[in-house]
């Protein structure tokens, strides 16, 4: 581990890079806004395709990219490079939305439904995540408002290989040319275009991107003042990264966690050949994570902590938007009883067909 300043190693110990049963940072209390209840139909488990209730597209028509059959990533790359239409989604996933600051160095570049988060040096800028491909021209254009170039981001860095997270990485890395870091876990998927998970909904491919570095769970990536520590927190995909950070806002520390999706989402827990460990990486990220703690949560999926709204309230003057005390520990606990129903669902489920 390479030598950290105090306030960050202290927060490295608190995420588990340290040994087992080092974690020594509890969950706090429940006092947790609504919002983080809520979770968006993008994200809600069950049978329905994850861009909602309309059916996959199978080739070139419009509709969601989705296909049950192998070989998806070879038709992608064979097929046009034109804008697919984005119909199906959640509107509020393509729906551009002004760049925002949240807190220290960390600033809202996504759309007003998926985040990307850009982080600031001078040494260059880091992005996280490239929403759908159909909006990464918006995450550029958000980079600029700020008053940044494009080609100021250096390193580029994924949540998760799913096409709303991934899927504007390839235009991204296009065009800024940085590198892109990403977990052993889902390097696979980011650079074949093909999630292995077997799923309710069939193959969703993203575009094919090479990965440049495999990021390893506690190893910090920095960027000159930027330092972010990937935490691979899988279960959702097989390489599903949460990061963290610490902001320093009017010189007082933040803990900043960005948490990977922990909804099951349409993700086969029984009997899934494409990843066969889902149901153990899902537990032992939901133990993980309750023995971490945050003072700003910024999850994936903007919806589930308000970040828009916080944006909006510490626009207009109000200095503890940001502040969620309770939040993170709120987000893990309802993750955790929809992933047990869910699991309980499915079993049911393969009893049933296993009778017959
Ligand atoms: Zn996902």
């Amino acid at each position: 581990m390479q030598r950290l300043p105090a306030i960050l190693a202290l927060f490295v110990f608190a995420l588990g890079g340290g040994p087992a049963g080092a974690q020594a940072v509890g969950a706090a209390g429940s006092s947790v806004g609504a919002a983080a209840a809520s979770q968006s139909a993008a994200t809600a488990a069950g049978t329905r395709s994850i861009y909602g209730s309309v059916p996959c597209s199978t080739g070139s028509g419009p509709g969601p990219l989705c296909d049950t059959q192998p070989g998806m990533s070879e038709r992608f790359k064979a097929e046009s490079e034109a804008k697919r239409p984005a119909s199906g989604m959640p509107a509020n996933w393509t729906q551009p939305i002004a760049p925002f600051h949240i807190v220290g160095n960390i600033y809202y570049v996504g759309t007003a439904g998926l985040a990307a988060y850009l982080f600031t040096s001078p040494n260059g800028l880091v992005l996280l995540d490239g929403t759908l491909r159909e909006t990464a021209d918006q995450v550029e254009r958000n980079i600029v408002t700020l008053g940044y170039r494009v080609g100021d981001v250096k390193i580029l860095l994924n949540s998760h290989a799913h096409y709303d997270h991934a899927g504007g990485l390839r235009q991204l890395k296009q065009d800024t040319g940085a590198k892109l870091y990403a977990s052993a876990g889902d390097r696979g998927a980011l650079e074949s275009g093909a999630p292995p998970s077997d799923t309710s909904y069939g193959l969703m491919a993203i575009p094919p991107v090479k990965v440049d570095r495999a990021v390893v769970d506690g190893e910090p990536v920095r960027l000159g003042s930027i330092l972010l520590i990937p935490l691979i927190t899988p279960g959702h995909t097989p390489g599903c990264t949460s990061w963290a950070t610490t902001a320093f806002e009017n010189g007082t520390p933040l803990r900043v966690m960005i948490p990977c999706s922990l909804t099951v989402a349409g993700n086969k827990l029984i009997g899934n050949k494409g990843y066969p460990g889902i149901v153990a990486d899902f537990r032992r990220t939901f133990t993980r994570f309750r023995k971490l703690d945050a003072d700003v949560v910024l999850p994936v999926h903007p919806e589930l902590a308000d970040v828009i709204g916080r944006g909006r309230r510490a626009a207009s003057g109000s200095p503890d938007a940001f502040l969620m005390p309770g939040m993170l520990a709120k987000m893990v606990a309802d993750a955790g009883k929809a992933f047990d129903a869910e699991l309980e669902k499915q079993d049911d489920a393969a009893h049933q067909r296993s009778r017959y």
